[in-house]
């Protein structure tokens, strides 16, 4: 017995990183899982490495044409939407005052309006389904701020509104919507070095280590596979009480500095 036994969530962003873990996790547990991302290649791969519970869908989350033609592929391949992950998301380092328009628009784009194409595409396909869940992927900086990711927290804290509201409006239709809140997790996004080939893996590691030991009272950082568990968690019945919620996962960074 799965805890996804049954259910069919669509999971953006999913090629790499933490919604490739959300997608790896739920088809784990029994979902059916729609890989949707801009990254075709590494997205067709893992959908077929999941087998015949995965389809891989292009899905670029600020068009709403592609959001209308992923709800057609889920429905098709397997009969309804009863769940969403909305996790992809782009980072940019800036300080506000030289953020070019262009770049600041750029990341509402997928940050933002992409969480809100989502569940205004999917949460009539879930209600239909007779209810399910919404996770949108906020951030720590949603909730704090954060020097140089001034676009990036803006769209993160717009997403924990987003998340209270939807989860107020859709409260009727059984569907309950809550938000992770990552820390900083050791994906491409917060080591671009992971993408590229000639980078030594290793180089700098022992650096990395020793500022997250400082920086993060569990003294290290996060891994895409700990997010997966808490999107896991509010996408199942074990979670059947709460909605509207951000859920910090960041090995208490959050919790307020120290004094050693
Ligand atoms: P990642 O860069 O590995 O993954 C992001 C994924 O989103 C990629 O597969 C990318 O192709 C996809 N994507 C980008 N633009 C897209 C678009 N327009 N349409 C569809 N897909 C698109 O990084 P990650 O850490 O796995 O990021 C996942 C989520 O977690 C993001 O929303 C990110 O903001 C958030 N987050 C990450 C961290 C961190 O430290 N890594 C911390 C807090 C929050």
């Amino acid at each position: 017995m799965g805890r996804l036994d049954g259910r069919v969530v669509v999971v953006t962003g999913a090629a790499r990183g933490q919604g490739e873990q959300e997608a790896r996790l739920f088809v784990a547990e029994g979902a059916a899982v729609v890989v949707a991302d801009v990254l075709d290649e590494q997205g067709e791969t893992l959908a077929k490495e999941l087998g015949p519970r995965a389809r891989y869908v292009h899905l670029d989350v600020g068009r709403e044409e592609d959001w209308a033609a992923a709800a057609t592929v889920a429905r098709d391949a397997f009969g309804k939407v009863d769940g969403l992950v909305n996790n992809a998301g782009i980072l940019r380092f800036n300080a506000l005052v030289d953020t070019p328009l262009e770049e600041f628009l750029q990341i509402v784009r997928v940050n933002q309006v992409g969480v809100f194409l989502g569940i205004k595409t999917l949460a009539p396909e879930i209600a239909a389904a007779g209810g399910g869940t919404v996770v949108n992927t906020a951030s720590y900086t949603g909730l704090t701020g954060m020097a140089y990711v001034g676009a990036y927290s803006a769209t993160k804290h717009a997403i924990v509104g987003l998340t209270r509201v939807a989860a107020l409006e859709l409260a009727p239709q059984g569907i309950r919507v809550n938000a992770v809140c990552p820390g900083a997790i050791d994906t491409a996004m917060s080591n671009p070095a992971l993408l590229d080939p000639a980078a030594d893996p290793e180089a700098g590691s022992e650096a990395v280590a020793r500022f997250y030991r400082k920086l993060v009272p569990l003294g290290r950082i996060g891994r895409a596979e700990e997010v997966a568990r808490l999107a896991l968690f509010l996408s199942c019945e074990e979670s059947s009480y709460v909605t509207g919620q951000p859920f910090v996962i960041d090995g208490g960074w959050l919790a307020g500095v120290s004094a050693r």
